[in-house]
């Protein structure tokens, strides 16, 4: 998929909006959602997305919905901080599939970093799929301070 192209409803994000799939929710408010990645690059990877625009990427999202994806970003990196007292944050961001875009539904990452492990993506996280109960037990951790 490349930088053009057109909303699918069905996308894995708009699912969990639906309440269709489940997920390891951190923060909810009217126009945002924060969830834990399902395979994690780093404990406590997060994502961000919006729960009105259909944007695809950076280049078509709206600039109320960005502003909103952004303020729930920095809260919610905010609390995993306290949560996990990571030496780092990283925040990322992909658009197209060239870039490492998978998921069509503009999102945004919060990645905690420690110092001397592995900085970079890997394709199916650090170590795959992540133990459920130990997603929302982490959850529970990152949630206390928010
Ligand atoms: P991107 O490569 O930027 O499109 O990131 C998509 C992210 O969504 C990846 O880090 C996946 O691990 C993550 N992901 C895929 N399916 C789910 C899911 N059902 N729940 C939570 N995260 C997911």
């Amino acid at each position: 998929m490349s930088l053009d192209g057109t909303y699918d409803d069905a996308n894995i994000f708009a699912l969990i909006l639906q309440g269709k799939i489940p997920s390891t929710k951190l923060y909810e408010d009217d126009t945002t959602f924060a969830f834990l990645d399902i395979m994690p690059q780093t404990k406590g990877h997060a994502l961000v997305i919006s729960k009105w625009s259909k944007a695809r990427n950076l280049l078509e999202i709206e600039e109320d919905a960005l502003a909103q994806v952004m303020a729930t970003t920095k809260k919610v990196a905010a609390a995993i901080r306290k949560a996990l007292n990571p030496d780092g944050i990283q925040i990322a961001q992909f658009n197209g599939a060239p870039a490492g875009q998978t998921i069509f539904h503009l999102h945004v990452h919060i990645l905690p970093r420690w110092e001397g492990d592995p900085k970079g993506f890997a394709a199916h996280g650090a170590g795959g799929e992540a133990d459920p109960a130990q997603l929302q037990a982490l959850a529970d951790e990152i949630r206390a301070q928010l």
